[in-house]
């Protein structure tokens, strides 16, 4: 395995090139443009690292997805979808065209950023703090301690200039798709955009998926079964069709160059970072390693 991955960084490492670093939040701009990381823990709980494994990145959007599965452990099956739909787009992460011309006039699905923002709405607590607190509770009880970190200079960093956020936010509550307090909800989503993790942090929560029900933390069957099936279906945003024909398992990336993907049959987790992304969004050569190794070791689930 060692070798595999030794030889996947060093073959798709090039790729990093041909990608650019997100600048949108301008502290996503920092990130190392040539960098490419990767942790795979395998079937036996074995840690195996190539490439730059040492850089901390913010999850983006892959937080979504435990943002999902709080969701569905506090409101239920039909609690989450009456006010979030479970289709792919098409479109880009952010965009908005779909809103107004979707006859249910609910967000497509619960991993564009549309639907996110709708689905931390529905993370219970009595306040912003206590709702991100029982959020930054979940992710670590997964990954462990001393893996989970918050970055704040992220977090002030899309606050104050997250207004494509802020649009959506607004126009969810004035279709009746959100309810409550817009910039609490919007402070929430920014706040767990910015959960900070490496890649054994993320190889860590990948696996978790991979593996039952009754591994610990123990997880509902039914929300680790819906996690999985929207990062197959939604997990890469518009390029989600293309990922499960090349790779072909779940797997959500993030805009800070972070790929989360999941191989149940296998019982493997894969965290892979390359924070230079192509023009969906996605990190470059980290789609790339997750085809080449997804090809060698055999992990498409058809
Ligand atoms: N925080 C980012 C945003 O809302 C997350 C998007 C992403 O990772 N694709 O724009």
């Amino acid at each position: 395995m060692q070798a595999t991955l030794e030889a996947i960084v060093a073959q798709n490492r090039t790729l990093t090139a041909h990608g650019k670093v997100a600048t949108y939040i301008p502290e996503l701009a920092m990130g190392d443009a040539n960098a490419l990381g990767i942790c795979v823990i395998d079937g036996a709980g074995n840690v195996h690292l190539a490439g730059d494994t040492d850089i901390r990145f913010t999850l983006q959007s892959v937080s979504k997805v435990f943002a999902l599965m709080l969701a569905l452990e506090d409101q239920g099956f039909a609690g989450v979808f009456d006010h979030i739909g479970m289709e792919p787009t098409g479109d880009a992460f952010n965009s908005i065209v779909k809103l107004e011309t979707f006859a249910s006039l609910r967000p497509l699905n619960p991993l564009i950023n549309a639907g996110a923002i709708a689905t931390t709405a529905l993370i219970k607590g009595d306040s912003v703090a206590e709702r991100f607190q029982r959020l930054y509770n979940y992710i670590e009880a997964i990954a462990g301690e001393e893996r989970i970190s918050f970055n704040e200079r992220v977090y002030r960093s899309e606050k104050a200039t997250g207004d494509r956020n802020r649009a959506i936010g607004y126009f969810l509550r004035d279709i009746g798709a959100v309810c409550g307090d817009v910039d609490e909800i919007l402070d929430l989503y920014f706040r767990q955009c910015s959960i900070e993790t490496d890649v054994i942090g993320l190889a860590t929560l990948a696996r978790r998926l991979a593996l039952g029900p009754e591994a610990e933390p123990a997880l509902s069957p039914e929300v680790l079964r819906i996690a999985r099936t929207f990062m197959y279906t939604c997990g890469m945003y518009d390029a989600t069709g293309e990922f499960a024909v090349k790779v072909g398992i779940p797997a959500k990336s993030g805009v800070s160059g972070a790929i989360m993907a999941t191989a149940p049959g296998h019982e493997l987790g894969i965290g892979v970072i390359a924070p230079a992304l192509d023009q969906k969004g996605n990190s470059k050569a980290g789609v790339q390693a997750l085809v080449d190794l997804s090809r060698l070791l055999q992990l498409s689930v058809f």
